[in-house]
């Protein structure tokens, strides 16, 4: 977790990735640095009533790039939340929509409060003042900038926004598409509560399938014999780790606030998880080793870890006691680039935030799109597909006189549903970007790292739109 200390440093740590790839690229110093530079930072402050007085609540959103409209990007709820922290992850987020080919640029929010101190009301009043505070500066819209959820905030928040919003433009016919992870009610997409950790769990499973680059770790390809660590519990962690134990990985080790639990033969997620809720914590959970120290946790026996939590969890300080080989980052900024070049050196591989975590940004723009286009995905194709699908296969029964099995019937004929569409599209993002970043690693010779790669890919997205644009000659 980001410490006093380290408090200019992340922003300048997204720099330096930025830098190193840089210069493999062939674009002049001057785009560069537009690139990289955070285009608006607007700070605020504003008071809220507690108790019998007032209280003053600091918030911000950070628009890091306008080649590209809107911007996007979600609100952390924190009391850690600074205005570097913002920027870094406002500029994440640029590299992230790229990667990943979602038309947006990147933005942050952050509201510094510790969400446990405050009521559900004093929650509805902060988020909703925060939406007033960012309509009256031409900050949210859908075509301006379009909030999410983060660290700290979920549906509940989003619905807040939206209603704020809608409040305060009647008639705007596109207005629901001013934020995204809505609850379905509110027309959110089905999928975009847990695409973030699902999109983890493909980019893991795409990258172990490379069996030239698992050779190089001593690993078989596939995820049947890989056991993983997970930090967090949240959403993304939780998700992460579900999809992981679904598509065949073992689950050994879990690591919260409180503690870590560590097992060897696998743990099964959703009791981990109903044990915390009625325990309220994860340790003692029945037949794994607990740690009181959630580091510890991490530092135990196994192929694959992902941060799910926050930034600044590998440093040059404890990089080295990670087993390990591959880091896959649930989070934003969960490795300090000099933590990376020594798990470099040290041989792993970490599959970088801006493409692993992209799964909740990519279903954001599916919601968006839902939201502009007033209609669910499937809605109209749905019945068609199944009716058509049913034409066909009565054909074939008739002309070759056998008939296909009732389950095999239900299987082919159905149409896709809003969810199954979603998924899928969430799918072939991550396998297509993924292939794309090992491209730019194997074909540009001094690219050591996906990440390195990664931001090649971006930076060479982001100029070519800052040329369209006519910004540059
Ligand atoms: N907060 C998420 C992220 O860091 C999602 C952003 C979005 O959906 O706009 O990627």
């Amino acid at each position: 977790m980001a410490n006093l200390a380290d408090e200019n440093k992340f922003f300048a740590d997204v720099c330096k990735n930025f830098d190193s790839a840089a210069q493999f690229t062939n674009h002049p110093e001057g785009l560069l640095n537009q690139i990289k530079t955070c285009n608006s930072v607007y700070r605020f402050q504003f008071p809220i009533r507690r108790g019998n007085g007032f209280e003053v609540i600091d918030a911000w959103r950070v628009e890091h790039s306008h080649h590209m409209s809107p911007t996007k990007g979600g609100i952390r709820y924190s009391e850690m939340v600074n205005e570097d922290e913002v920027m870094a992850l406002a500029a994440l987020m640029t590299y992230k929509c790229a990667i990943v080919n979602v038309p947006f640029g990147g933005a942050k929010g952050g509201i510094k409060i510790n969400t446990k101190q405050y009521s559900v009301a004093e929650l509805e009043t902060i988020t909703r003042r925060y939406t007033t505070e960012l309509i009256k500066k031409n900050f949210i819209g859908p075509g301006i900038d379009v909030p999410a959820p983060d660290y700290g905030s979920g549906e509940r928040e989003m619905s807040w926004i939206a209603d704020t919003y809608m409040t305060m433009n009647p008639g705007q016919l596109d207005a629901l598409g001013c934020v995204t992870g809505k609850p379905i009610a509110l027309h959110g997409i089905r999928g975009r509560k847990e695409a973030t950790g699902r999109g983890v769990a493909y980019a893991v499973r795409e990258c172990v399938e490379v069996a030239e680059d698992m050779a190089k770790l001593g690993f078989k390809a596939g995820l049947g014999d890989k056991r993983v660590i997970v930090q967090g519990l949240g959403n993304v962690g939780y998700h992460s780790a579900k999809f992981l134990s679904e598509f065949g990985a073992t689950i050994v080790g879990l690591c919260e606030f409180e503690g870590a639990i560590y097992n060897p033969d696998g743990l099964n997620v959703d009791e981990v998880f109903a044990h915390r809720k009625n325990t309220g914590s994860i340790l003692d959970f029945p037949g794994a080793t607990s740690f009181k120290n959630s580091m510890e946790g991490l530092e135990q026996d196994c192929d694959i870890i992902v941060p799910a939590a926050l930034e600044n969890q590998f440093t040059e300080l404890n990089i080295r006691n990670i087993k390990a080989k591959i880091i896959a980052e649930g989070a934003n900024g969960p490795t300090t680039p000099e933590a990376e070049a020594i798990f470099t050196e040290m041989g792993g591989i970490i599959i970088p935030d801006m493409y692993c975590n992209a799964g909740g940004v990519t279903v954001s723009y599916f919601e968006w799109l839902k939201n502009l286009s007033h209609v669910a995905f499937g809605r109209m194709e749905n019945r068609y597909a199944a009716n058509s699908n049913a034409n066909l296969i009565n054909t074939l029964e008739n002309l070759t006189g056998k008939t296909i099995l009732p389950e095999h019937r239900l299987m082919i004929v159905k149409g896709a549903s809003e969810m199954e569409l979603v998924n899928s599209g969430l799918e072939d993002t991550m396998i297509h970007s993924y292939h794309e970043i090992r491209e730019t690693l194997m074909t540009k010779p001094g690219t050591k790292t996906l990440r390195t790669a990664a931001f090649v890919n971006s930076i060479d997205k982001i100029a070519v739109s800052y040329m369209n644009l006519g910004v540059w000659p």
